[in-house]
């Protein structure tokens, strides 16, 4: 029977919930257990596809196309498990689910109730990924302790573990100490308080970790042990991490957070062994190379809203012992002031995906000084597609080429929908969702990165490659390096005569690891390390003469 490991927080959000529950996953993985991980979401929204990025950070996609928490991309690069539609539950999925079984008459003319039928749902749910061959099934709860919207899950862990048995459950609290700069002290009182809420709810939590910016003394740990109800060596610190998240793991391990979970639920597991994750870390903290990158797209100073691209630009960083700077540029910026300028100094530039309008224009005239200055380009959805538009107009000599969901009447509809997606208008329910097949043609930077002549990548997508232009663009010069299997779709593309101009139609930052760099980023960085590498001699050269 699989263990249980629940995740909550308290005082303040953001503290790094979904970073601690996957270092946590980690660490038993690196124990030899089999670990399965799951972000309860107390929002109504039945998933994070309709959510603005800007609020709530990137929208992470699995291979079985759920729209999901950024958190579970987390989950998926420390463990190096994938993640599915059932890890990530928000509440109003719980609900609309109880809703419908109401609306079929299932409860038989019962009253319907938070409880016990939306906690009923919210355990089914919590049973769902303890499959058999599973030891570990981490739970994180989204929110803070204290939420209206939070109390049917921590009601719903509250009966789950009467159910299972408190041997087969462990709470962990992360909780925030902050620090008075005028006094110099940490502060336990919040901690207390939020311990205390819980403990109303019937939650006694059996770790506590800090986050905190300085470390904790023993004293205070002490008062929090004491005042919280937990054993002294349960209460840890994780203080803000120096250089890289990926610390994260070895400061819980230093404090023994992985032996405090393997004996309290009495698990059979292995010795850690964190070495080649050390290496990694060293890899980080001391890399040989570093090169700028900017990222060019409509949000420019959130970088949640393209944490999935941060973290696999810095996976890429690392098979390369390079630090990947990146800067965000706004292609509205580049529109107004020309690229010159804004991207001047940078070895590499990024198109991220993105929906609508706003910054296309910016966009298309970064992507066409990054292709005739033969600066290193990677395109990824509506990077590939701006891409092509660029080409047609720049290029083939299609003026006006657009996509068409900028531009519905363009005379050149070079990326539009196709008949399959045409059909469905329903928002949310009319992309191309999670992993699809990719054939990769011989003799291409594509084949070479990866090595395989098919790969299975994630997409979430209205708008295609028109098929139609195909010819055009071959002729053209581009090559359509990546196909579905089919023949249909054009997945990626490139340009033969460029160091390294790529575009992929789906997204190869979701399945990138840090100890398994996507070979896509692994051989942007490469290619952007010889471009600066190039610059240098040029300039030494010219300093010569
Ligand atoms: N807006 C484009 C489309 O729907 C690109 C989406 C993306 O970049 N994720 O096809």
């Amino acid at each position: 029977m699989a263990k249980h490991v629940f995740v909550t927080g308290g005082v303040v959000s953001s503290l790094g919930k979904g970073l601690t529950a996957a270092s946590i996953g980690m660490l038993l993985k690196n124990r030899g257990l089999r670990v399965a991980m799951q972000k309860f979401d107390p929002y109504i929204n039945v998933d994070a596809g309709t959510m603005n990025p800007f609020q709530h950070g990137e929208v992470f996609v699995t291979d079985d196309g759920a729209e999901t928490d950024l958190d579970l991309g987390h989950y998926e690069r420390f463990t190096g498990e994938t993640t599915t539609r059932a890890s990530n539950v928000t509440q109003g999925s719980i609900y609309l689910r109880v809703i419908e079984k109401e609306r079929r008459g299932d409860y038989l003319g019962e009253t319907v109730q938070i409880v016990p039928h939306i906690t009923d749902e919210i355990k089914r749910t919590m049973r769902a990924l303890a499959k058999p061959g599973i030891d570990v099934v981490i739970s994180e709860i989204g929110g803070t302790v204290g939420d209206i919207e939070g109390l049917p899950f921590l009601e719903a862990i509250r009966q789950f573990t009467l159910e299972v048995g408190r041997a087969n459950v462990i709470t962990i609290h992360l909780t925030l100490l902050p620090h008075l700069k005028a006094t110099d002290e940490v502060k336990t009182k919040p901690t207390q308080h939020s311990v205390g809420k819980l403990r109303e709810i019937g939650l006694q939590p059996d770790v506590i970790i800090c986050r905190t910016e300085k470390s904790v003394s023993d004293e205070v740990r002490r008062k929090i042990a004491l005042f919280c109800s937990v054993e002294v060596p349960s209460v840890l610190e994780e203080k803000d991490v120096d250089f890289s998240i990926y610390e994260v793991p070895a400061v819980l391990h230093r404090q023994g957070l992985d032996d405090i979970i393997v004996n309290r639920l009495n698990l059979d597991a292995e010795d850690a062994d964190l070495s080649r994750w050390k290496d990694m870390l060293d890899v980080i903290r001391r890399p040989k190379h570093s090169v700028d990158v900017a990222l060019v797209g409509k949000y420019t100073d959130l970088a949640d809203s393209y944490k999935s691209i941060f973290e696999a630009l810095t996976h890429g960083g690392i098979a390369n012992h390079t630090r990947v700077r990146v800067r965000q540029v706004s292609a509205e910026q580049i529109y107004d002031e020309g690229p010159e300028g804004l991207l001047a100094g940078f070895s590499g530039v990024i198109v991220p995906g993105g929906f609508g309008e706003r910054g296309i224009e910016g966009i298309i005239r970064a992507i066409g000084h990054v292709r005739t200055e033969r600066i290193p380009y990677f395109g990824i959805c509506l990077g590939m597609q701006c891409a092509c538009i660029e080409f047609a107009r720049n290029v083939i000599e299609k003026e006006d080429a657009h996509s068409t969901e900028i531009k519905p009447d363009t005379p050149h509809p070079v990326i539009c929908l196709l008949s399959e997606q045409m059909s469905v208008t329903k928002k949310g329910g009319s992309m191309r969702l999670g992993a699809y097949p990719c054939r990769i043609a011989k003799g291409t930077k594509a084949r070479e990165a990866y090595g395989q002549p098919e790969v299975f990548e994630r997409h979430r997508h209205r708008f295609e490659f028109n098929p139609a232009y195909r010819m055009d663009f071959e002729e053209g010069g581009m090559t359509l390096s990546g196909v579905s299997p089919d023949g249909t779709l054009v997945e990626m593309i490139e340009l033969g005569d460029h160091p390294w101009f790529l575009g992929t139609q789906f997204h190869p930052e979701f399945r990138s690891r840090p100890d398994k760099a996507h070979p896509l980023f692994a051989s942007f960085v490469k290619a952007t390390l010889e471009y600066a590498e190039g610059r240098q001699q040029g300039a030494l050269a010219a300093q010569k003469r």
